[in-house]
């Protein structure tokens, strides 16, 4: 089939998404509506616009649909009472449609569930007899009842400013469908590499028929599919996309670190972007627990420094009754979006140092969970926004040259073509700093970049340890400290040594072992480097980045920002003052000022759920004084939107005082 082109969409910047997902087992859904009294909580949470439920998890509707089945306790069109009362608002309407879960079909159509390799159903967090949502499979005829659905619906509503379809997980499956769609493409479904180049075909096809039931309807029609992260490197996959939206609970197994990773990312890439966060305390679903009303602030303002729009998720109470609580919250928090807008709008981020996220290079368009959150690019991303570094995160189709440095991290080795990519960027002055595997040649057996060293296989100790030179060394660091991960071992050649390796006595084994942790390390230096630079390219043994991720090793990251500093020279810009926790962004606004965002919160670990971990933020202290070192080209700095005029002294400016967040502009 052709594919339709999906026009991008502008979106608005304050949503709601408005969760509805209602049990059968519900008595009177919603018998409290009240349409005068939906659209005005919806007003006074400053609300511009609203993702409202056509079909839910549990695969009812709530439309008058002769598709499906309308919910068995509902006694009148909700879905039309709403859209009706927020057009006679000003608020724009989104219309939701669950696609990759729909335990109605589960029940009536058991072959159209996902079936594992294992021969077990697909579920969330739990098995086939458990209270968990089902996987349906897209490359069974539920595809054909999903577009028959999405047709009704964009027809029934044609009002609608947007298509919103959730839960696009197809994983690699071995129902009777996918076992005889596989076969009649000549795969053996038994054969893992087979079943996910089937996988690709079903969620391809989705994607193509979706598309077109919609835009066959309403060419205009904004689309978009939720897989509950940003894939990393396929951007073919984006051509079904209006929009991004970045989903992103930092409590419900996102973390805090997803969103600047998923929106660095995205803002690469030509589309309007939304960020997506909640007012739960922990996840999707919580009907009577809220987060407190700082850390919705700082999530939202987060977005804010990446530039994207702002989506909160609600849940709708059955009887149809929008709560207080939550729209108070959003009220206030939306009021300060809408002041901060005017240095928002249309910007774009400025960055000195670009990640070339690893998993971009070796899963493309991976949709896969633990793929989200590789820790070699989180790792990274940790290690450059605790160090105020300027950056965006891009895959191999990006523009290096729009770069200083190019971060390739751990675990990118170099194909042909990247190879070719990165040749031309070291000609044309870029520079590049590599770490454990990443700049070897695909197969490993050596360098295919000029590191300047020699590579002498890996390091049979684990436990290493690495002495810096003085000028890249933790500055409380005299000694060599620890490494705790596999690395390699290289030599210099023609670069130069950025320290030695020093090697313990012998690794912890069941022949021997010493203390509690590691034999000592060996007085005299082992004669391997720790790292090397080589005029625009600097290489680090150790897995540096995976292994911040994992461990958190504060003389770790000094190390590696030391390296960074050194290849990359003077950043755009600076500051002084703002702690590790404290992140910096710089983007430039359509008129050319600068706009520094400052932002500061800290999350704490206060439990564990089977999402992740569960960090809570509940106090913003103020910080500062931070001291700024302007963007060159800028003399004068203003703090926004209080207006104020910071005075210029030797091209520095000092905000005094910062709770969260703060923006000051540069022109
Ligand atoms: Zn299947």
């Amino acid at each position: 089939m052709a594919q339709r082109v999906v026009p991008k969409a502008v979106l608005p910047w304050r949503q709601v998404h408005l969760d509805f997902h209602t049990s059968e087992h519900i008595p009177d859904v919603g018998a409290r509506f009240d349409a005068t009294a939906f659209a005005k909580r919806l007003k006074d949470g400053n609300v511009d616009s609203v993702v409202l439920f056509a079909k839910c998890h549990h695969g009812w509707s709530y439309y008058d649909t002769q598709i499906g089945a309308r919910h068995p306790t509902l006694g009148f069109d909700m879905l039309r009472a709403q859209v009706d009362a927020c057009q006679a608002a000003g608020i724009k309407t989104v219309i939701y449609v669950s696609v990759g879960w729909d335990e109605r079909s589960a029940r009536d159509h058991v072959d159209w569930r996902q079936v594992a390799p294992d021969g077990s159903f697909r579920c969330l967090l739990g098995g086939h007899l458990d209270a968990a949502w089902k996987y349906i499979c897209l490359g069974t005829p539920y595809l054909d009842y999903l577009t028959a659905q999405i047709d009704e619906v964009v027809r029934a509503f044609p009002e609608a400013d947007g298509l919103w379809l959730d839960i696009i997980k197809q994983e690699p499956c071995c129902c009777v469908h996918c076992q005889a769609g596989a076969t009649a493409a000549g795969l053996d479904w038994l054969n893992e590499g087979d079943r996910d180049v089937y996988r690709k075909t079903v969620l391809q096809t989705y994607l193509d028929r979706s598309v077109q039931a919609a835009l066959a309807v309403r060419p205009d029609l904004p689309v978009f599919h939720n897989t509950s992260m940003v894939p990393r490197g396929d951007r073919h996959f984006f051509e079904s996309f209006s929009h991004i939206e970045i989903e992103s609970l930092p409590t419900g197994g996102w973390g805090y670190d997803h969103l600047p990773m998923a929106a660095k990312y995205a803002g690469t890439l030509p589309y309007d972007r939304l960020g997506v966060t909640a007012r739960f305390h922990i996840v999707w679903g919580e009907l009577g627990a809220w987060k407190h009303p700082n850390a919705l602030r700082y999530e939202v303002c987060a977005m804010l420094t990446h530039g994207t729009k702002i989506c909160i998720g609600d849940h709708l109470d059955p009887t149809g009754v929008l709560d207080t609580t939550s729209y108070q919250m959003i009220g206030d928090v939306f009021a300060e979006v809408e002041a901060k807008r005017p240095w928002c709008e249309g910007s774009v981020n400025i960055a000195d140092v670009a990640l070339l996220s690893a998993v971009s290079v070796r899963s493309p368009g991976s949709i896969n969970r633990a793929d989200r959150h590789a820790p070699e690019d989180e790792g990274a991303l940790r290690m450059l926004n605790e160090g105020h570094v300027l950056f965006d995160v891009i895959d191999a189709d990006a523009d290096f040259g729009a770069y200083r440095v190019l971060i390739l991290p751990d675990r990118v080795r170099i194909a042909p073509a990247l190879k070719t990519k990165l040749d031309a960027y070291l000609a044309g002055g870029g520079k590049v700093l590599l770490s454990a595997e990443s700049g070897l040649a695909a197969d490993g057996s050596g360098f295919a970049l000029p590191v300047g060293a020699a590579l002498l296989g890996p390091s049979p100790f684990n436990p290493t340890f690495i002495a810096p030179r003085d000028d890249l060394r933790p500055d409380w660091i005299t000694d060599p400290f620890m490494i705790f991960a596999p690395s390699l071992r290289i030599r210099a050649t023609d670069g130069l040594s950025l320290g030695a390796v020093h090697e313990p006595w012998f690794n912890r084994t069941p022949h021997h072992f010493n203390g509690h942790i590691n034999a000592a390390v060996k007085p005299e230096p082992s004669g391997y480097d720790c790292g090397v630079r080589h005029g625009q390219v600097t290489y680090l043994a150790q897995p540096v980045f995976s292994l911040y991720r994992e461990l958190g090793s504060v003389a770790v990251k000094r190390y590696t920002l030391a390296a960074l500093a050194d290849l990359l020279g003077a950043p755009t810009m600076a500051v002084e003052g703002l702690p590790a926790a404290g992140t910096l962004t710089l983007r430039r606004l359509p008129n050319g000022h600068h706009v520094a965002h400052l932002l500061y919160a800290t999350p704490m670990l206060k439990g564990q759920t089977v999402l992740g971990p569960l960090e809570v933020i509940e106090d913003l202290p103020a910080i500062g004084p931070i001291d700024i070192r302007l963007p060159g080209g800028t003399t004068a700095a203003r703090l926004e939107p209080q207006g104020i005029n910071l005075p210029v002294v030797d091209g520095k400016a000092t905000v005094d005082r910062f709770a969260c967040h703060q923006m000051v502009v540069f022109s």
